[in-house]
């Protein structure tokens, strides 16, 4: 039987639903959650996700502002507005555009990001808060969006074996966390496993975040079992997982398409976290 296919699409929409009426709430109440996008220099692909990002908060109902700096500006200045931006009540969330220019390090404006702004995971305490199972912080948006599917589509976690391809801190590791949060028995596996089709085949759960087209093969996947991948790498004129999806889905039980899955349902997460933040600083 072919595998069932975990859409993304439907999943977005609840979660739509689910902040429209967080948004409604809040604005009740007088608060108007809102995003900042900080851009330091010209970056095409930020603007343009910045954009995207902006469209799909305002349907929402979520401020949302783009704020571009000049390439030139130096760490101390962007430190100080960065240190504005903390400051203002008016922003609930802040999202820092990667990579920053050379003269900016990622590893000093990391630290001054306050956490309860972080909304994607950029300050070592939100890390450190999926660690501890701190519910107040902030995991990255995509593994946060494997969880909401899992969830949506009802995939059974508690004592089953979850294998998570890649140790990266925006996917593998805070990934593997959230599944043992959810009392899956967890393998990580990157570049130096051994027999990486032999421990993917243990997997309930295989999480696929590597960044190469179409490695997992049907060989990876045991019989049944749920496979999301979290791969989005160009090809041709399209974009496709790190799993090969059409043989995957005669040997999974269920799978995530690419493009269609974890993706599309990966802004919304951090929208999501947009009203979380507004909630928390305003109780
Ligand atoms: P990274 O390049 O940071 O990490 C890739 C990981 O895969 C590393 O841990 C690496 O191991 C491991 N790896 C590489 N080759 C192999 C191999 N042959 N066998 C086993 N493990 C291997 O990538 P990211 O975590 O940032 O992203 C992963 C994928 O997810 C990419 O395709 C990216 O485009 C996509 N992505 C999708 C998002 C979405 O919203 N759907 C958002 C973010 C990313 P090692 O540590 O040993 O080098």
């Amino acid at each position: 039987m072919a595998a069932q296919l975990l859409t993304g699409k439907e999943v977005a929409q609840k979660l739509d639903q689910d902040i429209q009426a967080e948004v409604q709430a809040l604005k009740g109440k007088g608060v108007n959650p809102t995003l900042r996008i900080m851009i330091v220099g010209e970056a095409p692909d930020s603007l343009y996700y910045a954009n995207s990002a902006k469209k799909m908060a305002e349907k929402s109902g979520i401020g949302c502002e783009i704020e571009q700096l000049p390439g030139t500006m130096s760490q101390d200045d962007f430190v100080k507005t960065l240190r504005d931006r903390n400051n203002d009540r008016g922003i609930h969330g802040i999202i820092v555009m990667r990579p920053l220019p050379k003269q900016i390090s990622e590893d000093v404006v990391k630290y001054v990001l306050a956490p309860e702004k972080d909304v994607d995971c950029f300050n070592p305490v939100n890390a450190g808060k999926i660690m501890a199972g701190d519910l107040t912080g902030f995991p990255p948006a995509t593994p946060q969006a494997v969880m909401e599917m899992l969830k949506f589509y009802d995939i059974p976690l508690s004592g089953k074996e979850a294998v998570v391809i890649g140790r990266s801190m925006v996917v593998g590791k805070p990934m593997s966390m959230l599944l043992l949060g959810e009392n899956c028995t967890v393998t990580v596996c990157h570049s130096k496993t051994k027999d990486l089709p032999a421990v993917c085949r243990r997997a309930d759960v295989l999480v696929a975040a590597i960044g190469k087209a179409k490695m997992i093969t049907k060989d990876y996947i045991k019989a049944g079992a749920t496979v999301m991948d979290v791969g989005i790498n160009p090809e041709g004129d399209k974009f496709v997982g790190d799993v090969d999806t059409e043989p995957a889905k005669d040997v999974a039980g269920a799978i995530t398409p690419v493009p269609g899955g974890v993706g599309t349902v990966t802004t919304r997460v951090l929208l999501k976290h947009v009203v979380k933040a507004a909630k928390l600083q305003n109780s």
